[in-house]
């Protein structure tokens, strides 16, 4: 194991436990989602695949944030922790830190179409994503990041009903050659309302003491593979 991979793993093994459930894990598996909040039953199978991909993730982040404001883009917020408002069920169970958020400058408020309706200071959630290779094709096809990935949508959605905001700036880079694509979506309550349904949808099954259904077959797809999921095994075990 070479020193990053080493440092990885050690990163990893001195995290403590999430004792609350994160915005990031809205759209992605309810049952997943419950046991990882119960760490002392289901201890957690990290794969060091799945390590360098959270680390490349994290440096892209930085990267893009980096490059956007040495091009003179502000970029708000960086890892803000936001979290439902106040009397919300889910206000402090269920939060999160953002990206960032970018201005809707004039000039881009005109190339989506709403110039003058946006205010001139109006804030969008900043979403970055850094993507295996050929997940930009898929981008092209499906025309916008929450068609081509319901889950990036889904939470990306949620953090923009939480702060207020009307728009969420997607920026995706190829991880294979390091292109960069921009896709800004506005606000779409549909899907930060399936967001909370899960929120609340997990957290009522661990208080009541259960698990959450599987939202898929661990036969078949790809969401169920172990460096994808860290409860694969707990889950198979654990039966329907
Ligand atoms: S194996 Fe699949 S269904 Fe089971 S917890 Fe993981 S993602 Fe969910």
């Amino acid at each position: 194991m070479h020193y990053l991979d080493e440092s990885l793993t050690c990163a990893e093994a001195a995290e403590d436990p999430r004792d609350y459930l994160g915005i990031s894990q809205l759209g992605r598996c309810a049952r997943a989602s419950g046991m990882a909040l119960k760490p002392d039953v289901y201890p957690a199978a990290v794969q060091l695949e799945s390590l360098r991909f959270w680390h490349e993730g994290h440096t892209a982040e930085d990267d893009i944030v980096a490059r956007l404001q040495r091009a003179g883009c502000p970029v708000y917020s960086r890892q803000l922790k936001v979290t439902f408002p106040e009397r919300h069920p889910l206000h402090e169970r269920v939060w999160g830190h953002i990206d960032g958020e970018v201005p809707l400058v004039p000039a881009k408020a005109e190339g989506l179409g709403v110039a003058g309706a946006a205010p001139r200071l109006d804030l969008a959630i900043l979403e970055i994503k850094s993507l295996r290779a050929g997940a930009l094709k898929k981008l092209a096809t499906e025309g916008t990041v929450s068609q081509a990935w319901p889950q990036y949508g889904i939470q990306a959605h949620t953090y923009a009903l939480c702060r207020g905001r009307h728009w969420v700036a997607f920026l995706v880079k190829d991880r294979n050659d390091g292109t960069i694509v921009e896709c800004w979506e506005s606000f779409r309550a549909d899907l930060a309302e399936s967001g909370i349904a899960q929120g609340l949808r997990v957290l009522s099954d661990l208080d009541a003491g259960q698990l959450s259904g599987r939202d898929y077959n661990p036969g078949s797809d790809w969401q169920c593979r172990k460096e994808y999921c860290q409860f694969r095994d707990h889950c198979l075990r654990a039966g329907a």
